[in-house]
Order: structure tokens, then C-alpha cells, then sequence
């Protein structure tokens, strides 16, 4: 599963189901129908299930949620009974009793049941666009049970025979191929009967009915389809692409050719996560799939290339192929498949730097990382709702950071050969954490399992403290680790964790690796000069530098560090600051020996970080004098770039302006830049093509800065949008105007039927992080509770709790506190932790580096008098 792009964490709801299930009774095959009802909303079942007995038992408990059970037998050798259902509503289950014991050995059960064709985005449920209806499954981790009686935990893998009786002029996709599709059996109907599945878990299982618009593709034999709602005809175009570019990649680097004969991808127009990898028929929400290259911008190319299709189709091998055992190695398919998702994309779009992509996705990890309410990689699980909190950036980016580590310390050729005898050894099974490092390390003949073991069982993030001496033209470099924590306490007092760190130095041309296993160890390098502590930032640690150390690597970064080194220098940089190890002005002193540094990544996090500045650090007469600071440094150099985009410019290129137009028109309020941002959005308001790129930030400042007629504006374009970009970024900036009257409007627009459910987090998550409109925010989600959790249930609830974290006093913290307290969310309980958290560590952080930036920009002011 993909959580949805745009950073914003939407942590899925549960409800808390049944643990574990007996396994005197296993499935091996189910023949299910199912007849969805776009009168009533409801769906009919029937389902045999051939299982096998593992020892004499009359009763057989298998999982059920709002299922109402008919007639339920059991046949065995010949004599069939009918059985006594008795449901369990919290646990989720049922157990069928008959009267007559059932013998070691084959049986099938036979069900006949209706089910709610439900509003919670969530089991089979109803999407409706445009007054049509919609029936689509999304049954990850544990609401299969709300489309079908099963035995729904991963491991319990079984066939599965589908047939769909469907609305006549309704299109029926699945797993498998349509095998025979024939009409009735009442006369406004059709019935789609698919082919088997191979083996699969339960969760995998998908269905989509509704009038689709399909665009046809093939890769190595496979032929590959993208549909969507007629509204997305031709936009489907560039996924198909990207699919058949994937599977190929895939095919080869695998070694197992994609086993599934057929590939479906569904955009649909309501979607809790961000997409589904449903085995052969990836289900997703349309944002992720359907672009059109010229008008779409290059973060939403990359979100659909990368997170749409190469993550959903990495999981066909790991999580659909190869299944985690249980959900406490939820890791093993999302880290996988994160990690797994550049490479294709990178081969198909080498101008795509995705290489910084990597280190903006390990830096989120390591963000919450440093929390003490982190979580180890693999983490005890009881129940779905428990795996759905683990659903997170530690599952998702600080796997595939671990693996791109690993990667590199064995040899990418020996780690592809480690991942191809894993799948081999587990396909169409499961496996736990040890079976996949046993395999890595069986082919590398390395200790690569006690390095994952130590990173994925142990929490946090290490720090790697380099300092060197110099004499004779020798190096001597002392590295230590330790854990690092925003908490300035618990970093002085040290954890307890020790690592297997591979630790790649770089010294002029020279680079030398060691395992570092101990706290503190000593490795000698040719050469003197600065010392840069994580080549190719294939690291998932943090590099401590002294001033000295990191004056020289910033000097001539360019020339020496790669763009995925010098995004990683930044965030080490910056990490030093966040705990008081180095004043904030070396921060902004490293920010402007890089602002002529092309990789877009830079710009991207030198801007993050100063918008944190201005909102939490810069305070009274220091902002302005912060602000003003930054449209001298950067204006300069968006005016070389141009503001204005060519006709030749690189998408890097394209995304860089965009950065700067944040950082200078944005946190610097420069107003020639702010006119140019509302003329630059009006005429894309009034139709004239705009780069779509720039138009992020350009809305972004205009609606900052905006008036109730371009809210009116933006609005209108937002009902009106057909294509889902459009409607999300013009969602999205209505989140950015200021006058309480218009936050007011887009608070209650947010929780108005207008807006869809799984839109709404995307307004509401805005309009809570900024730090003009954040109170407003916060005030208002507290008198609408019920209304906002109406709106946000089952799948974004812990959106708003992550969006708290952008307070930065006292008082919001305990506000916080006490408001969740009171209206507890199961599911974001660690995300109310890690919130309160990181609101004092900002805390902290404002006292100790406020004086340090008034002195800096003193320093800095009294420079320029200088001159
Ligand atoms: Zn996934």
C-alpha cells in the first residue's frame, strides 16, 4: 500500500479486530460471487471455501464484519450439515458449529450472505462521481472480512475464484482475466467470471465496478491496462508508460518474470491511502495516475511514476509473491517496495536526480527517528489497527534507506542476487525478517544480517562523529556513535544502542569503508583536508562534523560531494543545529555557499528549513531582519535563473525556480515576487498556460496574500477541475489565505459535503501547519470535533494530530495534550506522542538559537555597512 503523496502522513483507522485465528481449519481455495446493488447499497454473497482439517473439530472461527450470514453449510466426505453461526463483533469474527464433528482432512464450507456496500472507504465500498456509483474493494490489513467470510490474515494463503454480477453497461475488473462474460441473470445484468488467482493472502484480493475507460499497453508479453472514470479519458497515457517501462526493469532485475499473466491500474475517485497493489489490479486514488506531461508538474510526475505505479508494481513481487508472515513485518512489503520504486523510475528518467530523492525520503525517517517515541523497524503487533499504526515513515523510508545501506556495503550485484534467492526460496509463501537477512547474508558472505538486525530491532538513529588529524599527509579519523535525539538530555546522556554501521569515508578522491561496531573506532586515509563521512549518503545515520570540518566540505561541495552528498550535508548540518551543537548562523552560512548549487533537492530543504526558522526561531524586529537577509542572498540568484520558465529548461531546472520562488516571495516576502506570483496566477485563472511547476508556489503566495475575489477564484476552479492535480492544487491553496474571514470559509468548506473524504485532511493539514492560521485552525477542529472526525473518519484522523506538531509554545502543547486525552484516537496514539515531541523540541529549539540569530544577524548587518 501507498500512503498519499504531498508529505502528509494519513494513518489509517481501524477497528480493533480479532488476533490471531485457530489454525485447526486452513483455506485452500475460495469460489466466491458477489452481486453488488447500486439501489440499495448492499451486495449479495456466496462463497464455498475448500479448506483442509488439521484434526477432528466441530467448530471452524474464520473472520466476518458486517456480514449478515444465510444458509451455511459444511460438506465433508459426501454428508453435508448446516452450521450454527455465531459472530463476534469486536473480535470480527465468526465461528460456524456443527453438530457432527469434522474429521482430519479436506472440507468445504458454503456461505450464502449479504454485505453493506459502505461509505468508509474501506472493505467494498461505494464511490460516486458524477451521480454514477462505484463499487471498489480496499481490503489492507483486515477489511477483506467486510466483502467476504475468510480467513483474513496474511499468512493463511489460498486460490481465489471470482465472479461479479454486475449493473449491464458496468464494467467488473479483478485479479484475474475475464474468462467468460455473459448476460443475466436478471436482465439489467452481466455476469464477469475471472480466472483463478495463484496463491495469495486474503488482503490482495480486489474488485472494481463501474463504467471505466481503459488505455491498453503490453510489457515482455504482459498486456497492461489504466483505467479510470470516463472523466479521465486520455490522461492515463504517462502511467501506462511508467507501468511498461517498471515491468520490464522488474522482469530483469527479479529474475522471476511478473507471474500474474495480466496488469490492471484503476484510478478511482475515493481512496483512503494512496493506492492498493492489489495482485495484478493496483487500486488507486486518481491523483496518483492520471497526468497529462505537459500540464502536470515534475513533483506530480514523480509522485505517479515512483509511489503510483513502480512502488504498487514492486510490491506485485514483494508483498503479493512474497508475504510478510504477520504485520509485524509490515516492513518487509512497504520497505521494500519504497526502496525498490526508484530504481525503474531512475532508469526511465535519468534526468530525474532520483538518487536526492532517496535522502529527502531517509530524512523524514530520520526526523521522527530522533523522537524517544520512535519505533524499531519491526515492531510487536496484536491487532489490524495496531499494523495500521505502523504505517509510517519508519516502515516505508527508513526500510528503504537500511536497504539502500546494505545495498552498498555488500555490492548491488551480490544484494540483487540475495533478493532473487529469497523470492524464489518464499514465493507464493511468507516469510519473517531473519529469512530475508539470512538470504543477504548466505550471498554476500558479509555480516549483512547483524547489520539489518541492529538497524531494523533496534530504534533511532545513529549519529557518526568524525574528527580527524592531520600529520605527514596522512589522516587519522576518529568516528564514535551514539544515538541521536532532538532531546538535548537524552543526546548528552547517550542510548544504550550499538550499531553495525558501514561507514563510507570520502577524503579528496580517496573513499574507504569500514564496519563500525564498536562506539568509537580509528581509520587512517591518504591525504589531508575535510573528511565527508557518508559517501553516496547511502548512510541511514546522521555525520557530526566540527566547524572546521564542515567550512571545508561546504567550500567546495560542488566540485567534491555528489547532489545526493550535498542534500545529505545540509540535513547533518542542520541536525547539528536542532540540539545546540552549532549555532544556526553555520547553518545559514552553509545555505548561501550552496545557493548557487543547481540540484533542486538544496533549494527544496534550504527553503524548509528557513520557513521553520521564520515561523519558530525569528522572532519581532529578528524576522524582518531574517527576511530581509534572505531576499538579498537568494533574489540574486532567481534572477539569474529567471523567474520567467523557458521552453529549454530542465525539470530540475523548473523545480528549482519554484524552490526559490518559495524562499524569496514566500519566507522572504519580496514584493516584486509576490505581484508576480498573483499576476502569475491570474492568468493562469483566466486559462493562458502556466508552468505547472512554478504555479505551486506562485498560488501559494498569492492566496498568502490574496483577497476574497481570488478566493472566489480559486474556489470556482477547484469545483470545476476535472483533472485531479488541478483540483488538489487549487484545493491545497485555498489553505493558504490568512484573513480570518476566508480560514474561517475554508474550515467549514473543508467539512462540507463539497469536499470529498479523502480531500479533506489536505485542507484542514494546511491550514493547522501554517503559522498564520494555525490557532484559527486549532480553535475551530476543537469546536467542530464531531463534525471533523465525521469527516476525517476511518483513514485521516491522525492527519490532524500530525499537523499539531507545528506548534511551538507551551501552551498549544498542553492544549493539545489534554484535547486528544479527552477525544483519544486508537490509532494515532504514538502519532499524539511523536506530536507533543516534536512541539518541544521546537520549544527548545526557539530558546537556545533565538539569541544565536539576532547575534548572527547583527553580524551579518554590520558586514554589510562594512562594505
Ligand atoms: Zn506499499
Amino acid at each position: 500500500m501507498k500512503i498519499t503523496p504531498v508529505l502528509l502522513l494519513i494513518g489509517l483507522v481501524g477497528l480493533a479486530g480479532a488476533q490471531q485465528l485457530p489454525r485447526t481449519v486452513l483455506p485452500e481455495g475460495y469460489q466466491l460471487t458477489l452481486s453488488p446493488n447500486f439501489q440499495t447499497d448492499k451486495f449479495g454473497g456466496d462463497e464455498t471455501i475448500r479448506v483442509r482439517v488439521a484434526e477432528p473439530t466441530s467448530e471452524v472461527t474464520l473472520n466476518a464484519a458486517e456480514i449478515t450470514f444465510g444458509e451455511t453449510t459444511i460438506t465433508q466426505n459426501g454428508n453435508t450439515q448446516t452450521a450454527k453461526v455465531t459472530t463476534d463483533s469486536k473480535a470480527e469474527t465468526a465461528t460456524l458449529t456443527v453438530p457432527q464433528p469434522l474429521a482430519a482432512g479436506p472440507a468445504a464450507i458454503h456461505i450464502q450472505y449479504t454485505g453493506i456496500l459502505n461509505n468508509e472507504l474501506r472493505g467494498f465500498y461505494l464511490s460516486t462521481v458524477n451521480g454514477r456509483k462505484y463499487g471498489v474493494t480496499q481490503f489492507e490489513p483486515a477489511d477483506a472480512r467486510r466483502a467476504y467470510p475468510s480467513f483474513d490474515q496474511p499468512d493463511m494463503k489460498a486460490t481465489f475464484a471470482l465472479t461479479a454480477v454486475v449493473p449491464k453497461g458496468d464494467m467488473a475488473i479483478s485479479n484475474g482475466k475475464i474468462v467468460s462474460d455473459a448476460p443475466g441473470p436478471g436482465a439489467d445484468q452481466h455476469t464477469v467470471k475471472f480466472a483463478a488467482t495463484p496463491r495469495m493472502s486474503s488482503y490482495l484480493l480486489a474488485l472494481a465496478v463501474g463504467e471505466f475507460e481503459c488505455e491498453a499497453g503490453e510489457a515482455d508479453g504482459i498486456p497492461i491496462r489504466v483505467c479510470g472514470t470516463p472523466e479521465q479519458k486520455g490522461r492515463g497515457h504517462f502511467a501506462l508508460q511508467a507501468a511498461e517501462s517498471s515491468l520490464n526493469y522488474y522482469d530483469h532485475y527479479f529474475g522471476i518474470k511478473y507471474p500474474y499473466g495480466k496488469l490492471d491500474i484503476i484510478g478511482v475517485p475515493d481512496f483512503s491511502a494512496g493506492a492498493m497493489e492489489n495482485t495484478a489490479c493496483i487500486i488507486g486514488r486518481d491523483l496518483l495516475y492520471f497526468v497529462d506531461p505537459k500540464s502536470s508538474s515534475y513533483f506530480l510526475q514523480k509522485v505517479v511514476a515512483q509511489d503510483g505505479v513502480a512502488h504498487e508494481m514492486a510490491h506485485q513481487w514483494f508483498g503479493d509473491l512474497v508475504t510478510m508472515k504477520w504485520w509485524d513485518d509490515l516492513w518487509l512489503n512497504e520497505g521494500f517496495a519504497t526502496w525498490m520504486s526508484a530504481k525503474p523510475v531512475a532508469a526511465w528518467k535519468p534526468g530525474w536526480n532520483m538518487a536526492t530523492d532517496d535522502v529527502q525520503s531517509a530524512a523524514e525517517a530520520m526526523a521522527v527517528d530522533s523522537l524517544s517515541s520512535t519505533h524499531p523497524i519491526h515492531q510487536e503487533v496484536q491487532t489490524p489497527a495496531q499494523a495500521l499504526e505502523l504505517a509510517d515513515v519508519i516502515s516505508y523510508n527508513k526500510t528503504a534507506a537500511v536497504l539502500r545501506m546494505v545495498e552498498g556495503y555488500v555490492g548491488a550485484g551480490v544484494f540483487r542476487k540475495g533478493v532473487n534467492n529469497y523470492l524464489a526460496k518464499y514465493a507464493y509463501g511468507n516469510a519473517t525478517a531473519p529469512d530475508f537477512w539470512n538470504a543477504i547474508a548466505a550471498a554476500a558472505k558479509k555480516p549483512a544480517d547483524k547489520v539489518m538486525s541492529s538497524f531494523v530491532m533496534q530504534p533511532g538513529v545513529p549519529m557518526v562523529s568524525v574528527a580527524a588529524t592531520c600529520s605527514n599527509g596522512k589522516s587519522k579519523i576518529e568516528l564514535s556513535q551514539s544515538r541521536y535525539f532532538f532531546n538535548r538530555e537524552l543526546l548528552d546522556r547517550g542510548g544504550s544502542e550499538l550499531w553495525q554501521i558501514p561507514v563510507c569515508l570520502k577524503l579528496g578522491n580517496g573513499e574507504k569503508c569500514e564496519l563500525l561496531t564498536r562506539k568509537s573506532q580509528t581509520v587512517e586515509m591518504t591525504g589531508c583536508g575535510p573528511v565527508y563521512a557518508n559517501a553516496g549518503a547511502r548512510g541511514y545515520y546522521r555525520s557530526a562534523y566540527d566547524a572546521a570540518n564542515l567550512h571545508g566540505l561546504a567550500s567546495a561541495a560542488e566540485q567534491n560531494l555528489s547532489p545526493a552528498e550535498r542534500v545529505q550535508l545540509v540535513h547533518d548540518a542542520w541536525a547539528e543545529v536542532r540540539v545546540g551543537r552549532a549555532p544556526v548562523g553555520e547553518f545559514l552560512s552553509l545555505a548561501e555557499a550552496l545557493k548557487s548549487d543547481p540540484t533542486h533537492a538544496i533549494t527544496q530543504q534550504i527553503s524548509r528549513e528557513f520557513e521553520y526558522i521564520d515561523d519558530n526561531v525569528a522572532t519581532g524586529a529578528d524576522r524582518s531582519a531574517f527576511e530581509s537577509w534572505v531576499r538579498q542572498t537568494f533574489a540574486p540568484v532567481g534572477e539569474q535563473l529567471g523567474w520567467t520558465p523557458q521552453a529549454n529548461d530542465s525539470e530540475e531546472q523548473r523545480a528549482r525556480r519554484a524552490d526559490l520562488l518559495a524562499l524569496v516571495g514566500g519566507v522572504g516576502h519580496d514584493p516584486k515576487l509576490i505581484e508576480f506570483s498573483r499576476q502569475f496566477t491570474e492568468k493562469t485563472l483566466h486559462g493562458e498556460a502556466a508552468d505547472p511547476t512554478l504555479l505551486y508556489p506562485a498560488l501559494s503566495i498569492a492566496g498568502r496574500n490574496g483577497d476574497v475575489s481570488l478566493y472566489d477564484a480559486i474556489q470556482k476552479r477547484a469545483e470545476t477541475a476535472t483533472s485531479p492535480e488541478d483540483m488538489f492544487r487549487y484545493l491545497g491553496a485555498l489553505g493558504e489565505f490568512r484573513t480570518p474571514a476566508l480560514v474561517e470559509r475554508s474550515l467549514e468548506y473543508a467539512i462540507s459535503p463539497q469536499v470529498r473524504s479523502q480531500d479533506a485532511p489536505f485542507l484542514i493539514d494546511s491550514l493547522l501547519s501554517n503559522h498564520d492560521t494555525q490557532d484559527q485552525a486549532w480553535d475551530f477542529i476543537r469546536q467542530h470535533w464531531p463534525q471533523v472526525q465525521a469527516k476525517l473518519t476511518n483513514f485521516s484522523a491522525t492527519a490532524v494530530v500530525n499537523g499539531a506538531e507545528n506548534f511551538c509554545d507551551a501552551s498549544h502543547k498542553q492544549q493539545v495534550r489534554d484535547f486528544f486525552s479527552q477525544h483519544p484516537i486508537p490509532a494515532a496514539q504514538r502519532a499524539l506522542e511523536q506530536t507533543l515531541e516534536f512541539i518541544g523540541n521546537c520549544i527548545d529549539l526557539k530558546a537556545q538559537q533565538a539569541p544565536k540569530l539576532a547575534s548572527w544577524l547583527q553580524q551579518q548587518s554590520g558586514g554589510n555597512q562594512a562594505q
